[in-house]
Order: structure tokens, then C-alpha cells, then sequence
């Protein structure tokens, strides 16, 4: 085994009523994992062997890229949620989000507008980019960032098992549900991380 499963920085009841204890059972202790051990078959016996994850989603193909990729994407959305009220975008990091889109109101705007106009499944991401300005992307399937030189600080999960269990076709009541639940806290220390870079 390259790659080792991660727990959940939280208990799976934690996140509720805005993503149930059964939706993160499925979530992370099905689909997650079914990730990590394909992953973990498909590196074997590969050039990829022993070297980091990032590096393997930065220049593999096919389906090794496919399930490295989801696997970081996950471990990194559940990392970026915390319980309900547990956290707020407050003080020198919502001054960085209204200085790259002019107010808090018109960040979540452009965030919920992105995912409106995007087809199909995937990651909605909040970058840092090489100007060093903060940008909302959209990435198909198991599409990750850092292969086009962008540093995610955030991401939403958009692919159906992600929220159908809670939301069915309500699918905007989620991400109002995801915003609820954004750790910014550690948000702010990946755009902190990667300024010093
Ligand atoms: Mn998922």
C-alpha cells in the first residue's frame, strides 16, 4: 500500500443537518476509499511508484491520474469542512477575498454562478494563480488544478454522490448546505502556505 487511508477530521454526525452521517459514511468510507485502492493497484509495478501524489496527478494520464487525482480531491474537501458555525470568513483573509472580487457577497455570487453554468460532474475550486490573484475554476471528473500551475485553496465536490442522498435534484440547497460548512480557517493557512512558496 503507497497510499494510506485518511480519517475524517471530524465525527460523521458532525456536519449534519447539512450533510448527513450516512451521506459521509458512503462518501468517504465507500467511495473514497474504493479510490485509494484502485489507485493503490494501479500504481503498482509503474514508474509511479514512490513518488508523492501531487507529482503522480501533475504528469500521469488515464485512469492512474483519474484515481490519484480523486483521491487528493476528497481528502482535500473534506479537509476544507468543519461543523456548522465553527468557522467564519472574517479579518486579513475576507480583506483577500474582497480585494480579488469586491465584496464577500459577489465572491459566493461568482462561486454559485460558476457551478450554475458548469455541465456534468467535477470540482468547483477557489485558486491561487501564478499572478498571484485568487480565481473560481470549474474541472470535469477528476480535473484538478495544479495540472494547469494553479494552487487550490478550495474545493466543492459537484459529483452527485457528493449530495443526492440529502438534496436529490435540489442540488443548489447543497452548496448553500458547503458553504455553511467551509473551514476558512484553513483556507486561509493553504493561501498563507502557498504566498510563501
Ligand atoms: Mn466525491
Amino acid at each position: 500500500m503507497q497510499f494510506d487511508y485518511i480519517q475524517l477530521p471530524y465525527s460523521l454526525a458532525s456536519l449534519e443537518p447539512y450533510i448527513s452521517k450516512k451521506t459521509l459514511e458512503i462518501h468517504h468510507g465507500k467511495y473514497c476509499r474504493r479510490y485509494l485502492t484502485n489507485l493503490n493497484s494501479l500504481v503498482q509495478d509503474t514508474k509511479f511508484v514512490n513518488i508523492d501524489l501531487e507529482t503522480i496527478i501533475k504528469v500521469s494520464e488515464g485512469n492512474l491520474f483519474n484515481y490519484a487525482s480523486q483521491v487528493w480531491n476528497h481528502i482535500f474537501y473534506f479537509e476544507s469542512l468543519k461543523p456548522f458555525g465553527s468557522s467564519s470568513l472574517k479579518g486579513s483573509f475576507a480583506e483577500i477575498i474582497k480585494k480579488n472580487f469586491g465584496s464577500i457577497l459577489f465572491f459566493k455570487h461568482s462561486f454559485l454562478k460558476s457551478i450554475e453554468s458548469f455541465f456534468g460532474v467535477g470540482w468547483i475550486w477557489l485558486v491561487l494563480n501564478q499572478n498571484g490573484s485568487l480565481e473560481i475554476i470549474t474541472k470535469s471528473d477528476a480535473g484538478n488544478p495544479m495540472r494547469n500551475g494553479l494552487i487550490p485553496l478550495l474545493t466543492c465536490d459537484i459529483w452527485e454522490h457528493a449530495y443526492y442522498l440529502d438534496y436529490q435534484d435540489n442540488f443548489s440547497e447543497y452548496i448553500e448546505a458547503f458553504w455553511n460548512l467551509i473551514n476558512w480557517e484553513v483556507v486561509e493557512q493553504r493561501y498563507q502556505n502557498a504566498i510563501l512558496k
